[in-house]
C-alpha cells in the first residue's frame, strides 16, 4: 500500500530548511501532502494561494528527482483530521532546536493520542539550513537585509511583491 505523508506549516514563506525537510520526507513515503496552515487569527504575509503556487513551483525538482508525488492543499484546522482527510499515516515535523523539540514533541504525544493510527516523524534540522526561521526571514526581509541565503529566488521575488503591498 502506498504510505502518504503530510507536512503542515506555515510556509510564510517557504524557506531552504521547509525544502530539505521535503526533500528528506519525499524519501520516506511514496506521496507527500503539503499541508499549508490558513488558520483565522494567524496573519501570513503572504496569501495562501501565492504560497500555494509558490510551493508547487520549488517543489517541482524535489518530485522530479526523486518520483515522489508531492501535492499541496490548505488546512484551517486540526493537523491529524487534515492528514486523515488526505489518507496519511504520518506527519512529518521539523525539529531545528530545544524549543521544537519541547514544543513538537508534546504537540506530537496529543496528536497521536486524538489520532492513535497517524504516528508523527521528527527530522532533525539539517546542519546548513537549521538555523534558518520563516519568522526571521520577514523581519529580516523588513529591514533591508540580504535573505538569499535563505529562501529560494522563487520566494524572494514574492517577498519582495508582499512586503511593497504592506
Ligand atoms: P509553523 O507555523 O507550524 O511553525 P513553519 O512553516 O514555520 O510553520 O514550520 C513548519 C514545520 O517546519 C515545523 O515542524 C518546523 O519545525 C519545521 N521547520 C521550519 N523551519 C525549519 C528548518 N530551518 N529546518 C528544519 N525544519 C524546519
Amino acid at each position: 500500500m502506498a504510505r502518504t505523508g503530510f507536512y503542515p506549516g506555515s510556509f510564510d514563506p517557504v524557506t531552504y530548511g521547509h525544502l530539505d525537510i521535503i526533500a528528506r520526507a519525499a524519501r520516506l513515503v511514496d506521496k507527500l501532502v503539503l499541508g499549508v496552515g490558513v488558520h483565522h487569527g494567524k496573519q501570513a504575509l503572504i496569501d495562501a494561494e501565492t504560497r500555494i503556487n509558490l510551493l508547487e513551483n520549488v517543489i517541482r525538482p524535489i518530485a522530479e528527482h526523486t518520483g515522489v508525488k508531492i501535492t499541496v492543499a490548505t488546512f484551517d484546522g486540526l493537523a491529524v483530521d487534515a492528514a486523515r482527510r488526505h489518507h496519511a499515516g504520518l506527519i512529518i515535523r521539523g525539529l531545528r532546536d530545544a524549543s521544537d523539540f519541547d514544543y513538537e514533541v508534546q504537540m506530537g504525544q496529543m496528536n497521536g493520542a486524538m489520532a492513535p493510527d497517524i504516528e508523527t516523524v521528527f527530522l532533525a534540522a539539517s546542519p546548513a539550513t537549521r538555523m534558518i526561521a520563516s519568522s526571521l526571514v520577514k523581519q529580516i526581509a523588513k529591514m533591508g537585509g540580504d535573505i538569499t541565503l535563505f529562501i529560494p529566488k522563487e520566494a524572494q521575488d514574492v517577498m519582495a511583491a508582499a512586503l511593497k503591498r504592506l
